[in-house]
């Protein structure tokens, strides 16, 4: 009796090949960039329950949630709009597997499409143990701490290496390839949708095989960013120690606390 997770970021979304479809301030381009989010999720929902899923919670997380158009949701998932500072905010243990739709590189990545790590104007750098980590890392990070693991990814070309470095075992739908970060080469809509229906259905059929992302604990977490004065608020916080101008440290006891360095 599978239940499923689906996170939903916008940048990595089928069709989605320009900035201006993931900026609220925009307008038309940014409406047709929720409309190609809600289709994605229909597919990825769809695929869930195809493939024996009893349960689906979708969440959206890009520039803080609320995208989701509830009204053109499949019915048989529900949503749930993410709690400040809580990016899966209903899932536990019970939860079989978490889906990361329409997700992007961390920030550096070559030919990530506007690839980046939480914050793009703020962040160049986030580690974990020493191990940079991008969105992708530290919401599994998250799901690990209630020992639910990524079952599959949808995004670009370089978000699914990234996925596969770090995660091993998940299903990964390449939907679009970055040419440098502001352009994207798109799959067609239909073909998109077929690759993120494939990788569904493979991840669905293989649950066993993804084992949760669990750093070590207590694990030291850093953050580099573009400029100093971005830290000079953040460094006299509670437990965060300064390491040079641009760079924080916080050492962490829960995944929960994963990205408590920010927030
Ligand atoms: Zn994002």
């Amino acid at each position: 009796m599978p239940k499923i997770y689906i996170l939903c970021d916008m940048e990595g979304i089928s069709g989605i090949r320009r900035m201006e479809q993931v900026k609220r301030e925009e307008g038309a381009l940014y409406v047709e960039g929720c409309k190609l989010m809600m289709d994605d999720i229909n597919v990825a929902v769809d695929a869930c329950f195809a493939n024996g899923a009893t349960e689906v919670v979708v969440a959206d997380t890009h520039g803080g949630g609320g995208q989701v158009r509830v009204a053109d949701m499949d019915p048989r998932a529900v949503y749930e709009l993410p709690a400040c500072r809580r990016m899966m905010t209903g899932l536990d243990e019970s939860f079989d597997g978490v889906i990361l739709l329409g997700h992007h590189a961390m920030a550096g990545t070559l030919n990530g499409f506007l690839d980046h790590t939480m914050n793009s104007m703020m962040i160049w750098e986030f580690r974990c143990n020493g191990r940079p980590l991008g969105e992708i890392g530290i919401e599994a990070a998250w799901a690990g701490h209630y020992n639910v693991p990524v079952i599959a990814v949808s995004g670009d070309q370089a978000t699914a290496d990234e996925a596969r470095a770090l995660l091993g075992e998940v299903q990964c739908a390449v939907v679009k390839y970055g040419l440098g970060r502001n352009r994207a080469r798109c799959l067609a809509i239909p073909a998109a949708h077929q690759a993120i229906r494939d990788a569904i259905g493979r991840a669905m059929k293989s649950l066993d095989a993804c084992k949760p992302f669990t750093p070590t604990l207590p694990a030291v977490t850093e953050m580099t960013v573009y400029r100093s004065d971005m830290v000079d608020d953040l460094a006299p916080k509670d437990g965060i120690e300064r390491l040079d101008a641009r760079t924080i440290r916080k050492t962490v006891h829960s995944l929960l606390d994963i990205f408590s360095i920010v927030w």
